[in-house]
């Protein structure tokens, strides 16, 4: 069975907020660092009552530091720290102890050296049936490889001495995981994880601020974990992190998204494993998304209005009408828009607590009902509402940021739901269509919860991240991060806000959690659409002559392609060659927006060149 563990170091709070949010989250047990439990106003006894009254185990008390190498008479007091670590570690109740590779400026090297000092460690723990695990840091003076840490262990060759393997060790120092398939799985006493975003910088700065959850990251920590399991190691697994944003987090989210990270982590280790010993929490693989089915608006009437006029002015008709209820839809192409006034349900809420404003998005997956299995495997929470006489059960979760999310599939025949919830108003007319389909959802968060709807995507579709890209606001940096499917069927980019100066931290910071803050539709030809739409009543957002200067001067534009970019405010971007066209909308409401690209075969991105002049633009009108 899967055992998963969290040092009380990775998340934020007080040693009780922590062990509160650890057992909510449902962890099996903690690692007890050392300063949580110093800082703790109780003696150990109390502290492992209080572990053990939350159902959950103490696994590890870290870390012993400093402790092997060490000439006369720095030797003899560290065997005396040892004694008094585990006295401690009898009243917490626990029997295993991390002990990490010296950087003691004493410390001498030598594999026997370390051997003989942990082996004398080993009797004195065996007195008190107590364990010890010896860790390679990376930055170790002598010891900064997991092999080198075996070799010691290995000579010691004593049954209370072990080896603990760390992913962020390892894979931090680009050593390939695959020398730990060798070592004895009863040799390993402990497994910790971390992942961390590829930076160069000093490895323990990196190490102390930077580390996230598995799969958060870019290091390969599935791959670490498949040589960890290949040993036969079947004991805990436990997130070991450090990061600045985590400290200052919420505890529950934190610990959540850390389990969340695990029971993904151990389902990507066995998809293609021979078996192993720690069973993973079973789950369907992750859901391919085949494209956006509908994207729902909560509004009153008066905005609803308002809301149709926009639409009808990029094309869309409003096509259906529900059979039950204040919900109507418009169509262009492949999209549908769902506006919602209903007086009551998730949409009203959603419309109470935050505005007019998209509160639920229905994604065409593989297979809808395997999507929601997943889900709830992963601890994301199912929403649920009555369902009305004739309507269909649609499978929907409760997404990050307050918003819901249904799965649609031809599979079980939930794409049936326009006929049969709904009566059809009137057809789209065919010569009306300029827009397609959707080419990216853009949501808006606070930078801090960047790494949670990172996961949160990841975890349960199978989509793939892009590096961030920093956006440069007048108001401040907003970072952004594309998830896109692998056959680019669904794009989505988060735009983590630093500071609510910038257009995108306003938007978050206008309403509680976090929101669609704008929806691309792809056209075939965005001049054919500009000039159609502009016949409709579109109004575009205004770029300034400076932009259209520079644009033809970097990318060689004709006099007259120039003037026909600029005629309709459309944006420019190249890369390799290839062309991607922008058109802006005005803001509507607080800050949202909607936009219309083409994409020329193989331009992959997504204007980030351009999202300076676009936010400035939009800042022209709100302020
Ligand atoms: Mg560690
Ligand atoms: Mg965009």
């Amino acid at each position: 069975m899967l055992k998963t563990g969290i040092a009380t170091v990775s998340i934020s709070g007080d040693l009780i907020e922590k062990l509160d949010a650890i057992e909510a989250a449902g962890f099996d047990g903690v690692e007890i660092f050392e300063q949580d439990f110093i800082a703790f106003d109780g003696k150990p006894r109390e502290v492992g009552q209080m572990v053990r009254d939350r159902g959950l185990e103490i696994m590890l008390f870290q870390p012993f530091r400093d402790f092997e190498g060490l000439p006369e008479p720095d030797r003899t007091r560290a065997f005396d720290r040892a004694e008094r670590k585990f006295d401690v570690m009898e009243e917490l109740g626990t029997d295993l102890v991390l002990i990490c590779s010296s950087v003691h400026p004493k410390a001498l090297g030598g594999v026997d050296r370390a051997a003989d000092d942990l082996c004398e460690l080993g009797d004195r723990a065996a007195k008190r049936n107590l364990r010890v695990g010896y860790e390679a840091l990376a930055w170790g003076t002598h010891v900064d490889d997991h092999r080198d840490a075996w070799e010691i262990v290995r000579r010691a060759d004593h049954q209370n001495i072990g080896l603990i393997v760390d992913s962020f060790h390892t894979l931090g120092r680009k050593l390939s995981p695959e020398s730990i398939r060798a070592i004895p799985g009863d040799k390993i006493f402990f497994v910790q994880l971390a992942d961390a975003p590829l930076i160069e910088m000093d490895l323990l700065y990196w190490s102390r601020h930077f580390r996230n959850m598995p799969g958060e990251g870019d290091l390969d920590v599935t791959a670490f974990m498949k040589a960890v399991v290949a040993t036969g190691y079947d004991g805990p697994i436990s997130l070991e992190i450090f990061n600045d944003q985590f400290r200052g987090g919420s505890p529950r989210k934190i610990a959540a998204d850390g389990q969340r990270s695990l029971l993904a982590l151990m389902d990507d280790v066995a998809r293609d494993a021979p078996p192993f010993a720690i069973t993973p929490t079973p789950m369907p693989s992750r859901a391919s998304i085949e494209g956006v089915a509908f994207i729902e608006f909560a509004a009153d009437e008066a905005e609803a209005e308002r809301l149709c006029i926009l639409l009808a002015s990029m094309g869309f008709a409003h096509t259906r009408q529900h059979i039950n209820k204040a919900v109507s839809v418009w169509e262009q192409g492949e999209i549908r828009i769902v506006i919602n006034i209903e007086r009551e349900g998730f949409a009203h809420s959603a419309y109470l607590s935050r505005g007019t404003g998209v509160c639920d998005v229905g994604l065409m997956v593989d297979d809808a009902h395997a999507c929601a299995q997943r889900a709830g495997a992963l601890n994301i929470a199912h929403f649920r509402q009555p369902i009305g006489q004739g309507e269909l059960n649609l499978p929907a979760i409760q997404a990050v940021g307050g918003g819901v999310m249904h799965f649609l599939d031809r599979k079980s025949g939930l794409d049936r739901v326009w006929e049969v919830e709904f009566e059809q108003v009137s057809a789209v007319p065919n010569n009306q269509t300029v827009l397609t389909k959707v080419d990216h959802i853009a949501q808006s968060m606070d930078y801090e919860e960047m790494l949670s709807w990172s996961l949160f995507y990841t975890s349960l579709f199978d989509l793939a991240k892009r590096p961030i890209v920093d956006v440069i606001d007048p108001g401040g940096i907003v970072r952004s991060q594309v998830i896109e499917a692998p056959d680019r069927a669904m794009r989505f980019t988060l735009n983590g806000a630093e500071t609510d100066r910038t257009i995108a931290g306003r938007f978050v910071a206008g309403r509680l959690g976090s929101a669609v803050q704008h929806i691309a539709f792809a056209t075939d030809d965005i001049f054919e659409a500009a000039t159609r739409l502009a016949d409709l009543g579109f109004e575009s957002l205004p770029i300034p002559t400076n932009y259209y200067d520079d644009a033809a001067a970097r990318l060689g534009l004709s006099d007259a392609e120039r003037a026909s970019l600029e005629a309709h405010d459309i944006l420019v971007d190249e890369e390799d060659g290839q062309r991607f066209y922008q058109l802006y909308s005005r803001p509507y409401g607080d800050g949202f927006f909607f936009e219309i690209v083409q994409r020329t075969k193989g331009y992959q991105g997504y204007g980030a060149a351009n999202a300076a002049y676009r936010t400035a633009a939009l800042r022209r009108l709100l302020n």
